[in-house]
């Protein structure tokens, strides 16, 4: 696979990268021959993050014995929680990954502008001693909120900046994208199937192809993804006319606030499964409606209601989407078409 330049960096890159957001839901061995197969393809850039379970532990199982035939990404989200967790988790990074150095290291879900006012003090001071140290290579920054990326952006802090867009979600178009390339901040799309929701893959992966971003990395979790996002990037066809009006029709039903299963609204204390939840409003509530959603109601959403009612409204899991996503609403709105 083609080799593009990052940034300032020095470094080159594959287009497509591997997300090992979704190696949690693989077995070790399988993700093994999942990283073992996406570098044999040419696939040399790898993107994990502390907040994706034992994702790291099982890139470090792979990327420490093939070292220098990658580019490691990864950041924490424990900003949040105090300069010293953050500190901790980076140590907890480099041990896992069973690496020396981080090519590309830093902060996880920065959304809202005063969580980046408070990220561009003590953490990013603790990130440019590491990077003087060595032990990271460079300073990326991720989120969900376009302005606000566009803000970090700005800073000149940051030589990587990691945020969605995709068919549905079309805002970094606006100015964040034009930014990052005026100051030769790599772009990286997340979340380039939309959370796994936008439905044609090679139409999905293609539609970047028309736009000045960098890397794409869609989450991996079988053989027959990865063989296919490579296919689609590999040819380099660009979306026709009638290709995006497919594309764009495909996803009109899903709206603006649809769930992304990007997970951070859990633990739920009920122990609800949230984006499961948001799955079935969509069904029930999309239009046109699922055909099969009162069979779905009658049998899923019966055994749902017992832990559905054990929402407390405590509000913990809107606050931590990114996407505001009403969840609260949707509990209710589910428990009364299904009380109905
Ligand atoms: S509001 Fe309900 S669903 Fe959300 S975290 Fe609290 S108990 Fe869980
Ligand atoms: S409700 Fe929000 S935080 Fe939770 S999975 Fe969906 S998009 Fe992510």
């Amino acid at each position: 696979m083609e080799r593009i330049k990052l940034g300032n960096t020095g470094l080159k890159a594959s287009k497509l990268g591997f997300g090992a957001m979704h190696l949690p839901k693989v077995s070790v061995e399988e993700s093994d021959r999942l990283l073992n197969r996406a570098l044999d393809m040419g696939i040399n850039y790898i993107d994990t993050a502390r907040a994706y379970q034992d994702s790291e532990e099982k890139v470090g199982r792979v990327v420490s014995k093939r070292r220098d035939e990658c580019i490691i990404t990864t950041r924490s989200h424990t900003w949040k929680m105090g300069i010293e967790s953050y500190k901790k988790d980076f140590e907890t990074s480099l041990k896992t990954l069973k690496v020396d150095r981080i090519d590309f290291y830093g902060l996880h879900s920065v959304n809202k502008k005063e969580e980046l006012d408070m990220v561009m003090g003590k953490h990013l001071e603790f990130l440019k001693k590491a990077k003087e140290k060595g032990d990271i290579g460079h300073l990326l920054i991720s989120g969900h909120n376009h302005i606000t990326m566009t803000e970090a952006v700005k800073t000149g802090e940051f030589e990587m900046a990691f945020f969605p867009f995709n068919v549905i979600e079309k805002e970094p178009l606006d100015m964040l994208i034009e930014e990052a390339n005026r100051r030769n901040v790599i772009t990286v799309v997340m979340k380039p199937l939309g959370g796994g929701v936008i439905p044609h893959i090679p139409l999905a992966l293609s539609f970047f192809l028309s736009y000045n971003v960098d890397l794409i990395v869609p989450g991996v979790a079988s053989l027959k993804e990865l063989e296919e996002n490579f296919r689609v990037i590999e040819e380099n066809k660009k979306l026709t006319k009638s290709e995006l009006e497919k594309l764009e029709k495909s996803v009109e039903v899903l709206g603006k606030d649809f769930c992304r299963r990007c997970s951070y609204c859990q633990p739920c204390q009920s122990n609800i499964m949230i984006p499961f939840i948001h799955g079935i409003h969509q069904r029930c509530y999309g239009k046109p409606m699922d055909e099969n959603i009162e069979y779905m109601l009658n049998t899923m959403g019966k055994r749902l209601l017992p832990s559905l009612k054990t929402c407390t409204e405590c509000g913990q899991c809107e606050e931590q989407c990114p996407y505001n996503l009403p969840t609260r609403q949707r509990i209710k709105d589910i428990i009364s078409m299904v009380t109905a």
